[in-house]
């Protein structure tokens, strides 16, 4: 379990919550060399991330989470199951999610959506990328049981897919349309007052790519797209004042993108 404060964006309050742990093979970046990140490496030659979720409270009550985690997984890469004992902790009961927004629909993202074949967070309604469905529910792509978790949700009325870019999903919440890790794939701007902040899902999978710009990862559904997305995306937050963290950066903390002596780098708040 990730254990970071409240952090605040303006009038919205954003916790870090964990599902667990992932194991990333350093392979999961095609044709990267890490001989300058040994340090990021753990024993057993991988990164250890965080499977990242965050629940977010905006002003007037409403109660948003961003993403789920992979569910109660436990096997050699994935290292889930405790999302429900962190929200517990962080002060809220399932059925007090007004909203659960899915970067997209890979299971490490959407695993908690249906358990025992009923909606997890019963009061719920489930926003996510529109071209995610096609992706993965009538494309046949990814496992079974995400694909019968999204029909249920579907058959339930559950579901509020979102369309398009800048797409202002709840008061507060902005969904941007950034494609290519997923056919879907969102990101979600909080904003309130002057503060912002950026939760990238998996538009990057780790701080390392904000100094190897090149460096894909496996997963990604459209290599060229997610590399344009991710370069348009570190443009526009490097030297910003938005903060920003990504569902499986190690420790969940938000950070801003700062460029110096010819490179990124992700300075922790
Ligand atoms: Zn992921």
């Amino acid at each position: 379990m990730v254990d970071v404060d409240t952090f605040a964006i303006g009038e919205i309050e954003v916790t870090p919550v964990s599902d667990g742990t992932c194991k990333i093979p350093p392979e999961y970046f095609p044709n990267s060399d890490w001989t300058a990140h040994q340090a990021l490496l753990g024993p057993d030659g991988m990164v250890t991330a965080q499977l990242g979720c965050f629940l977010v409270r905006l002003p007037g009550g409403r109660v948003v989470l961003v993403d789920t985690g992979v569910g109660p997984f436990d096997n050699a890469l994935f290292q889930g199951g405790r999302l429900p004992g962190a929200l517990q902790a962080a002060g809220v009961a399932l059925d007090q999610i007004d909203d659960v927004v899915c970067t997209h629909l890979h299971a490490d993202h959407a695993g908690w959506l249906v358990q025992d074949g009923e909606p997890f967070f019963p009061n719920a309604t489930v926003r996510f990328g529109r071209a995610d469905w096609d992706q993965f529910v009538t494309g046949g792509d990814g496992p079974e049981w995400i694909r019968e978790a999204m029909l249920l949700l579907a058959e339930r009325g559950r579901l509020d897919p979102v369309d398009g870019d800048q797409v202002e999903i709840v008061p507060g919440i902005t969904a941007r349309f950034a494609p290519g890790h997923t056919s879907g794939h969102l990101v979600y701007v909080l904003s309130s007052g002057s503060s912002r902040a950026v939760l990238l899902g998996d538009a990057i999978t780790c701080p390392v790519q904000l100094q190897e710009t090149d460096w894909g990862a496996i997963s990604d559904v459209d290599p060229a797209l997610a590399a344009r997305t991710r370069a348009a995306l570190l443009a526009e937050l490097e030297g910003s004042s938005d903060v920003t963290v990504a569902a499986h950066f190690p420790d969940l903390r938000f950070g801003r993108v700062l460029a110096g002596e010819g490179r990124r780098y992700f300075q922790v708040e």
